[in-house]
């Protein structure tokens, strides 16, 4: 079996870093070639010596399954320059954040991601969990690989299928929309929770999600805001989001996915405090060349 991990950061190196560990083919495809990555773990460094190259210089033909762990705004440029890896049999497997990008790739596969982790500079720091969730549907070389991590004695990785795959992803996208925007906006980590004016404005925003969520029929529980707020409050203060960071650090973010993805499709219902949040989310990358 081939596989190829497109995007060698904080998700992309872990997941590439077990699925070395099988008897397997793997590419990793980065946008740099590089000689290999370190991961930091608990305090201790490794490196992993593995060669990344860069897709346009790859000839050497498609893969079985392919893991796509950049940005969720990287997608669209990879659905366009990647034919080159894949057949009609290759699983697409997406590991980012957010919705609205499926269309982009032919038989995708989205993926729910848990793996926790940030990427400084050339180094990995992974923080927990080594897990992807995905629809329960039949996909023979998805299969084929889940089996064969399953008996691997060492591989932390784990691909699992639910049945419940809707209704968790949609919760992912409603535990985005909460944190990110509020850590974001505020260039600020969780310590924010401790503001009862914060918890109030993302109770807000998280009661506007699940009406947009919920417009057609009941995906997601409408106590599941009070969970949501129950697990961030439970964050360590000091945790960022990933819009938190790509703001902090000046970068185009996944706004378009997540924020966005729901505001456009509010339909009739009226959602002041997500409004506002998605037009100062535009307006933080309005005109700075990302
Ligand atoms: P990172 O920025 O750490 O990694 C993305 C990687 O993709 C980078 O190494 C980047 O290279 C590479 N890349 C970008 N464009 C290309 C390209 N055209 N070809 C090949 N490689 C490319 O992001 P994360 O791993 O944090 O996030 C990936 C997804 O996972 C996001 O959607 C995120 O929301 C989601 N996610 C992240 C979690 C986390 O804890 N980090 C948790 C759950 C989900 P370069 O560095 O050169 O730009």
């Amino acid at each position: 079996m081939k596989i190829a991990v497109i995007g060698i950061g904080a998700v992309g190196s872990v997941i590439a870093r077990e699925l070395k560990m099988l008897d397997y083919d793997t590419v990793l495809f980065g946008r740099q070639p590089k000689s290999g990555f370190t991961i930091s773990e608990a305090g201790e460094e490794h490196s992993y010596p593995y060669r990344i190259e860069t897709m346009d210089a790859y000839q050497g033909g498609s893969f079985d399954v392919v893991f796509v762990a950049v940005k969720a705004t990287a997608l669209r440029g990879i659905s366009q320059t990647f034919h080159h890896l894949i057949n009609e049999e290759t699983e697409v497997i997406l590991c980012e954040n957010g919705m609205g990008y499926e269309h982009y790739f032919d038989r995708p596969v989205p993926a729910v991601v848990y793996i926790s982790g940030q990427k400084k500079n050339d180094r990995i720091e992974h923080f927990q969990d080594a897990t992807l969730l995905i629809e329960d549907t039949s996909r023979p070389n998805i299969d084929r690989l889940i089996t064969a991590l399953d008996k691997h004695p060492e591989t932390q990785l784990e691909i699992k299928k639910s049945e419940d795959f809707e209704r968790i992803r949609y919760e992912k996208l409603l535990i985005n929309l909460g944190i990110n925007s509020v850590t974001a906006l505020s260039k600020n980590t969780s310590k924010i929770f401790e503001l009862e004016s914060v918890a109030q404005l993302t109770r807000a925003i998280l009661e506007e999600g699940v009406a947009i969520v919920n417009s057609e029929r009941e995906i997601v529980s409408p106590e599941f805001v009070d969970r949501a707020m129950a697990i961030y409050k439970n964050y360590n203060p000091e945790m960022g989001t990933s819009m938190y960071y790509d703001v902090m650090a000046d970068v185009k973010t996944e706004y378009a996915y997540i924020q966005k993805h729901l505001h456009d499709r509010k339909g009739p219902l009226e959602t002041p405090v997500l409004d506002v949040i998605v037009t100062l989310l535009e307006a933080y990358q309005y005109k700075r060349g990302y």
